[in-house]
């Protein structure tokens, strides 16, 4: 059996390695000119984590997590106003650069990715889909699959627009990295952020001398400015902390990672032998915080359903759906609760915030929050991580 994967993300570089250990011949085409390194921090836990156990990926994931041991917020002179400390002993959490992540799949994938190459035109048969590249060529295949992500090209070829899916969360994201020793040293390896009302900026020290720098802005705007990091100096210039240095690294796209925060909600996630995966059709968002991991989850619960298909494709791709929806629809949920309180939108909220951190810093109280409520990067408190069986069949 042959597929045709579009995005060589995490979730597409997942369904690779899975399908191609149970005996398909895969190829992925990719629109970026080579491998996407680094991005930003996630934090890497939950049913996505047990599959990258299951690949044996967790001696690479231990090698390559950053041991972020606190979340700090901190005033406008970097003075922290309140701050959780992760217990030492916490279990299967890594906060690790989506890059890395994607890289340690990616070396363990022999199917061949086509870089600088996306899928232009989709034509289905009862027993094969017919794909043109924007490279001219064409692919005989009996499985494509849009991994590209949420604004996914062949969700648009083959389902329609995106405004019909896309759920905008009020807000934009930018992300970057830079090397800057001095600053590094001086941020550590803690997750510290800084709030007003509307904006957030999150710093952490990397490995060899560099920073990730992530922002959050309100926007009632989904639409993108042309020049983000001049919007990102215009908001971000007067905040003072460590803003004047991480504003004057800002580098231009792509290496300035910027979108709008959205969900995508479908009621179908496949249509004949094209199917979505990860953020094309169940994209969390950042408020969230499990994209990556439900990403894995589900490239290894359409696996189990192709494996199983007996000849019915489509079948197999309808009960991929609704083993994943639930849990999705559950995630995003608790997402959209959640964005209120990783970029409060008022002074009194963040007041109640950080009154909720320093009575997580008394102690027993920490120890019960933590393991109920993991703290994250960026997300600061998420829920317990839904387990892998609750994806069972
Ligand atoms: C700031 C931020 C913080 C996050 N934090 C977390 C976290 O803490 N934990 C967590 O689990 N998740 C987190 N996420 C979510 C997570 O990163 C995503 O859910 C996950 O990476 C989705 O993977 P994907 O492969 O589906 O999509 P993507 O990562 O978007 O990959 C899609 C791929 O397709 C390619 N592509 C796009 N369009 C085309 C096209 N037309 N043709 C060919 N290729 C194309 C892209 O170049 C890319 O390589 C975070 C996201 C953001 C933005």
């Amino acid at each position: 059996m042959k597929a045709l994967i579009c995005g060589a993300g995490i979730a597409g570089l997942t369904l690779a390695w899975h399908l191609e250990r149970v005996g398909w011949d895969v190829e992925l085409v990719e629109r970026a000119p080579a491998f996407r390194e680094g991005g930003y921090m996630i934090d890497f836990f939950g049913p996505g984590y047990e599959v990258a156990e299951m690949m044996g990926l967790r001696p690479r994931l231990d090698d390559l997590r950053y041991p972020i041991s606190t979340i700090n917020y901190v005033d406008r002179d970097g003075k922290p106003t309140s701050s959780l400390k992760m217990p030492p002993d916490i279990d299967r959490i890594a906060s690790l650069l989506r890059g890395d992540l994607a890289r340690m799949i990616h070396g363990d994938v022999h199917a061949p990715v086509r870089y600088s190459t996306s899928v232009d035109e989709v034509e289905q048969a009862d027993s094969g889909v017919s794909v043109r590249l924007t490279d001219g060529t064409r692919r005989e295949v009996d499985l494509l699959v849009g991994a590209d992500g949420a604004h996914s090209r062949v969700r648009e070829l083959v389902f329609g627009d995106e405004h019909r899916f896309l759920r905008y969360l009020g807000h934009h994201v930018a992300a970057y990295i830079f090397t800057d020793e001095d600053l590094s040293r001086r941020v550590g390896m803690r997750y510290q952020m800084l709030t007003v009302p509307g904006l957030m900026i999150g710093a952490y020290a990397l490995r060899g001398g560099r920073v990730a720098v992530l922002f959050l802005r309100r926007d009632p705007d989904p639409a993108l400015p042309e020049d983000p990091a001049a919007v990102l100096r215009r908001d971000y210039g007067d905040l003072g902390w460590i803003l004047p240095e991480v504003l004057d690294r800002c580098p231009s796209p792509p290496e300035l990672y910027y979108d709008q925060v959205t969900q995508i909600e479908m009621a179908e996630w496949s249509r004949g032998r094209v199917a979505l995966l990860g953020d094309a059709c169940q994209a969390v968002s950042l408020f969230a915080g499990h994209g990556a991991s439900m990403a894995m989850a589900a490239a290894w619960v359409l696996t189990d359903e192709l494996r199983g298909a007996d000849g019915d494709l489509p079948g197999a791709l309808a009960r991929y759906r609704r083993r994943m929806q639930p849990t999705i629809a559950d995630t995003q949920r608790f997402g959209r609760g959640f964005t209120r309180w990783m970029a409060p939108p008022s002074q009194w909220r963040i007041r109640a915030r950080d009154g909720i951190m320093r009575l997580a810093s008394l102690p027993g109280v920490n120890r019960l929050l933590v393991n109920s409520i993991t703290a994250g990067s960026g997300t600061l408190i998420t829920r317990r991580p839904t387990r892998l069986e609750r994806l069972g069949r």
